[in-house]
């Protein structure tokens, strides 16, 4: 046996349905499972601390399960086209092994990382398992474009069957012939990173309420599974955006790490639906899934796909470009408390309810401050520890009504909308918590509180917290008349669009 494998994690981060890392072992004598910390996504993206704890924990926890096996994981400093042909040299690899990503940075990297390969006489192996169907089969089977509505994306699924079953965890039986060269000064060269390197702070970080990696991921799966009822009577829109704890599953950071492998929750649904009367797609826990793969199957196969410029599906909108207007959003400064509150949740937890994203970026574009879903786009991808460039670009393309939604009219209520599920606003003074003291008939519009009783609550607003930076009811109006015009614009431009499925379907 004289294969040796390098099984390169990026996202995956697990051991349980990793069809990759079994094709790794597969015959070897010599297998190095390694990370790279590749400079290209801080220097590109925006990445909060709370991430980064989230993907030093998912690494740490994974190094734990590999020595289980009697393995290590390498974390390779570096960018992988200089790194991989000294290790094919250092290693003497003959077999190099990753999950596929369809991502636009992934796809140059890897092809790049391919033609090395072959230049070094390594084989190269990917094996689908970040998605429950190879999203280019998808695609094929659209006739070669992604499906635009979640009508026609389940009409092509129906044509290629139930997803692939997740294929099982190796064990300890399958490194019997193999072993991985591990020196005794291993975590000086391919140690965890500390946050002192990645250049984080974690005095910075919030509340540890997530922590990263595939045992966590594993375990939250198992919590929620138990809950039968809740599962099979899951409708996502009747889940709550401001509840104190969350009232969906919160698995989307695993899911975007691939600490839990998204076919290991598709089929354990499908286990726990069986002979049960559950809910349906969309609006089922199946459903999320679909709509997982529904955005990822639209951005591998649209161009440009999280910008508006050279877009095909996205329309064109005149946004304005407000810098005051975007901090005050970003930083949890609009005035209207349900809007601030979601933000600071952001900010300091890393995770917000789903129709708490809707409702502020509604705010941010088409409702109120009409600035671009591209600059939301980015708040977003610091902050959520979810942060997924397809799920991102696809749901603000979305809830800006630039893509797959076209209902423009229906706008988002800064004010109404959060009470219909919390009256009292407490969400709001868990986040907010120097509006503690207003009474909850003021708590979602705390400008119109008379005098005396903002000086009661000990908060002036104008002083201590802003009035509101807009006036909802009057922007509203000025926004659809706007929204109308680039509808118009592009009606002129391009064909008729099919009627809008999409709008029907309650996501
Ligand atoms: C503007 C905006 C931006 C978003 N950006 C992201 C992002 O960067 N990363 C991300 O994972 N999700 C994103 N979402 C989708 C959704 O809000 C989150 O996936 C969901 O809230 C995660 O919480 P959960 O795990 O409790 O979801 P659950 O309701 O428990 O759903 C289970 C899983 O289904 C998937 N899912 C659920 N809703 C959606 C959806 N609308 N689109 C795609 N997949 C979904 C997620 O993987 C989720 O973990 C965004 C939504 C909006 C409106």
């Amino acid at each position: 046996m004289t294969r040796i494998s390098v099984h390169w994690f990026r996202k995956a981060l697990r051991l349980h349905d990793n069809p990759a890392l079994l094709a790794a072992m597969k015959d070897c004598a010599e297998v190095y499972p390694i990370f790279i910390l590749d400079p290209w996504f801080p220097k590109n993206m925006r990445v909060s601390v709370n991430r980064w704890r989230f993907l030093v924990e998912s690494l740490s926890d994974l190094d734990e399960s590999l020595k289980k096996l009697s393995l290590r994981l390498f974390i390779v400093r570096g960018c992988p086209a200089e790194v991989f042909p000294r290790l094919f040299k250092e290693w003497k690899v003959t077999h190099l092994t990753f999950e596929v990503d369809t991502e636009p940075y992934a796809r140059q990297r890897d092809a790049e990382v391919v033609r090395l390969a072959a230049e070094h006489g390594v084989q190269v192996i990917q094996k689908v398992s970040h998605t429950l169907y190879d999203t280019e089969r998808i695609i094929i089977e659209s006739n070669g474009r992604p499906p635009l509505t979640y009508t026609q994306f389940q009409r092509v699924l129906s044509t290629l069957g139930p997803p692939k079953k997740p294929v099982p965890a190796p064990t300890l039986e399958n490194f019997k012939d193999c072993n991985t060269p591990v020196k005794d000064d291993h975590d000086m060269e391919y140690g965890i990173p500390s946050f002192e390197e990645l250049g984080q702070d974690l005095e910075k970080a919030g509340p540890h309420l997530y922590r990263g990696g595939e045992s966590e991921a594993l375990a939250r799966l198992d919590l929620h599974m138990k809950r039968t009822l809740w599962v099979c009577n899951f409708e996502k829109p009747a889940t709550s955006p401001n509840s104190l704890t969350p009232s969906t599953t919160v698995l989307s950071p695993y899911v975007k790490f691939g600490c839990l492998s998204v076919r290991t929750f598709w089929w354990k649904l499908t286990e726990i639906y069986q002979g049960r009367k559950h809910s349906n797609p969309p609006v089922s826990l199946h459903g999320q899934l679909l709509w997982r793969e529904f955005f990822y199957t639209a951005g591998a196969g649209i161009p440009n796909f999280s910008k508006m410029e050279g877009n095909p599906i996205c329309v064109q909108v005149d946004w304005d470009e407000n810098k005051e207007y975007l901090k005050a959003w970003s930083e949890g400064q609009t005035g209207y408390p349900f809007i601030d509150a979601i933000m600071m949740q952001l900010r300091t937890e890393g995770w917000i309810h789903h129709l708490a994203r809707h409702a502020v970026a509604c705010f941010l574009t088409r409702g109120d401050l009409w600035i671009s879903w591209e600059e939301g786009q980015k708040v977003f991808e610091e902050f959520l520890l979810d942060a997924d460039w397809s799920l991102n670009a696809g749901n603000w393309q979305w809830l800006s009504a630039s893509a797959f939604f076209h209902q423009f009219f229906r706008v988002y209520s800064p004010v109404a909308f959060g009470k219909k599920t919390d009256k009292n606003g407490d969400y709001i003074k868990k986040y907010l918590p120097f509006l503690q003291k207003f009474p909850s008939d003021y708590i979602y519009e705390p400008w119109k509180a008379p005098r005396s009783i903002q000086e009661r609550a000990g908060c002036i607003i104008g002083k201590d917290y802003p009035k509101p930076i807009v006036v909802h009811e009057v922007v509203r109006k000025r926004n659809l008349e706007r929204m109308k015009a680039a509808y118009a614009r592009r009606s002129q431009n391009v064909d008729a669009q099919p009627q809008d499925e999409t709008s029907k379907e309650g996501k």
